[in-house]
């Protein structure tokens, strides 16, 4: 079993991407129902007073160290992390695989329109690789029936939910069984990316592990959300404080 590090009180995997998706390979042959999140400073931050968020991530299958933040949270606490695995870069990955493994995919979330053309973008980078339904994120409680019916229908094997968090966390968990999709994912701005209504950062700013100042610098409107770092930081330094452990250096 690969290691796991307690990060404000949250396990996350201490795994690479290629281990990651060798574990994925593994619930889908297994096929029993599992939720994966990809678990940022924001998503840690979060859970520390969202209790169902909490909860959720507490018992998620694997939880991928999402962001330089997590990945220097890990080695603060002095645990090894060998790497970060992003959740876009993950989806390209199972879905790089997807033709020679016969994974099906389901593509949900996002505003109208955007999941469809991640298909078609997925279609043109991954030839062969089979989306067998798309669904925008913006329902009522009264859609829920018919949207979970229909991702049942289209029998994928890997679900990946686009509703942002932790609602895309929320909305897994409680139909996780009813859904009986082998794999759900949690992939936030992935099909925005993809679809090229959103950036993604440049390479060297996600080298120099700033991937969360570019998204706060392109969307305005979640300027607030760029005070998550900090109090992150401050949050796992109480922690280590707690423990009675030696510092090192932030990001
Ligand atoms: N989104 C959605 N339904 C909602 C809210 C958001 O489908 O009710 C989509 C939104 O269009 C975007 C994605 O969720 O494509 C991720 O949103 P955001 O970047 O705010 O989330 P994050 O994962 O960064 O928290």
């Amino acid at each position: 079993m690969p290691k796991k590090v307690t990060i404000l009180g949250i396990p996350v995997d201490a795994i690479t991407m290629r281990e990651a998706v060798a574990r994925i390979d593994g619930f889908i042959e297994k096929r029993e129902p599992v939720l994966i999140a990809t678990a940022n400073a924001e998503m840690l931050l979060r859970a520390t007073h969202d209790g169902e968020l909490c909860r959720i991530l507490q018992g998620a299958a694997l939880v991928t160290p999402d962001g330089a933040g997590t990945v220097w949270a890990a080695h603060h606490l002095g645990h090894a992390m060998p790497e970060r695995v992003a959740g876009y870069d993950m989806a390209q990955e199972l879905m790089r695989k997807a033709p020679e493994r016969h994974w099906r995919f389901y593509f949900f979330g996002s505003a109208p329109g955007v999941a469809e053309k991640a298909k078609a973008k997925a279609e043109r980078l991954y030839p062969g690789i089979e989306i067998v339904g798309t669904r925008n994120g913006f329902f009522t409680e009264a859609d829920e029936a018919a949207i979970v019916q229909e991702i049942k229908e289209a029998q994928p094997d890997i679900l990946l939910a686009a509703l942002g968090v932790p609602k895309q966390e929320k909305w897994l968990s409680r139909h996780l069984r009813e859904l009986g999709v082998p794999v759900c994912i949690g992939v936030g701005g992935t099909f925005d990316v993809m679809a090229g209504v959103m950036k993604r950062a440049p390479l060297w700013m996600q080298r120099a592990k700033l991937e969360w100042l570019f998204r706060g610098l392109m969307q305005p409107k979640r300027a607030g959300r760029l005070l998550a770092l900090p109090k992150f930081v401050l949050k796992v330094h109480a922690e280590k404080s707690k423990n009675g452990q030696t510092k090192s250096n932030p990001l």
